[in-house]
């Protein structure tokens, strides 16, 4: 089942004007945290957002539109992150997800488009489908939906995973929670702590900060140099970190928008970092610097 989120109560912030903020570099910034899935699995997942929160999100399940979006603020990276909410969705999706990202690329040369791999514990061979998905389908990472999938963040199944994906250094966008609603708990976040524990080498990402969770997940972030978060809202509630904590953990944050699944448009969330008082190496960093190291790593 799709994520559902929470009613929101953040309200938006204005765009900021053309060419407020930091320059992107040559290749452009990258967002960690898309959506852009098969067109008759998207207008599924968009159907439940309808359901439980119409009128609220800012992008039309057309993915030009929101390409168009990024493309225009900056962004020249794009991590497409599919999620498999049950087993065998997997061996379908990420071929289907693959494919898409093929026909959207002849048609656009100004986006790098990213694909991720996807997997739920109850797969016959977990570690065959990351591998098949980084050999055969060109997969950069892999995402995981404990929330739509109904398991557990440290699940035992999932052991073999974590260490082929630490062998590869294939950062793992984790959706920690378990709840329709797209929020985690401080527990669900403990059990992130268990998986880091084991696996120091794997390059962990906390999806939405784990938010509310964020103070549980900023001191997961101060005891495992190999757990990232990025700062994906959940739909119009971005997670709350303050400069500090920004400054302090610019090097294992990434940008993320969830578009087209999103309450606020991509320069709106851009705008949440560019207006704060960041230097320019904390926010090239968090806006791509971070991303981009990760990728670079994957083997
Ligand atoms: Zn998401």
């Amino acid at each position: 089942m799709p994520e559902v989120p929470e009613v929101p109560t953040v309200p938006a912030v204005p765009e900021p004007p053309p060419g407020a903020g930091p320059s992107p570099p040559a290749n452009g910034w990258v967002d960690s945290h898309v959506h852009l899935l098969p067109p008759r699995l998207a207008a599924r997942v968009r159907a439940v957002f309808d359901a439980h929160l119409p009128g609220l999100l800012a992008y039309p399940t057309d993915p030009q539109v929101a390409l168009d979006d990024l493309a225009a603020v900056g962004i020249g990276q794009v991590w497409v992150l599919p999620y498999a909410h049950a087993p065998g969705v997997a061996d379908w999706l990420v071929p289907a997800t693959a494919e898409h990202l093929a026909e959207l690329r002849a048609e656009r040369q100004d986006l790098e488009l990213i694909l991720a791999a996807t997997l739920h514990p109850d797969d016959g061979d977990p570690v065959g489908l990351v591998d098949r998905a980084v050999d055969d389908y060109g997969a950069r990472a892999l995402k995981l939906h404990c929330a739509v999938g109904s398991f557990a963040a440290d699940d035992p199944r999932l052991e073999p995973v974590w260490q082929r994906c630490a062998e590869r250094r294939l950062p793992v966008v984790i959706h920690a929670g378990k709840h329709d609603s797209g929020v985690a708990a401080a527990a669900d976040v403990a059990e992130l702590d268990r998986v880091a524990t084991r696996h120091p080498d794997l390059p962990l990402i906390v999806a939405h900060a784990g938010h509310p969770a964020v103070a549980a997940t900023l001191d997961l972030l101060h005891r495992h140099p190999g757990v990232y978060a990025d700062l994906t809202p959940v739909v119009t509630r971005t997670p709350t970190l303050g400069d500090e904590d920004l400054r302090r953990f610019a090097d294992r944050l990434l940008f993320g928008s969830d578009t087209p699944n999103t309450g606020h448009r991509v320069g709106q969330l851009l705008s949440f970092l560019t207006s704060r008082d960041l230097t320019e190496a904390v926010t090239t960093a968090i806006l791509g610097g971070t991303a981009r190291r990760l990728l670079a790593a994957v083997r």
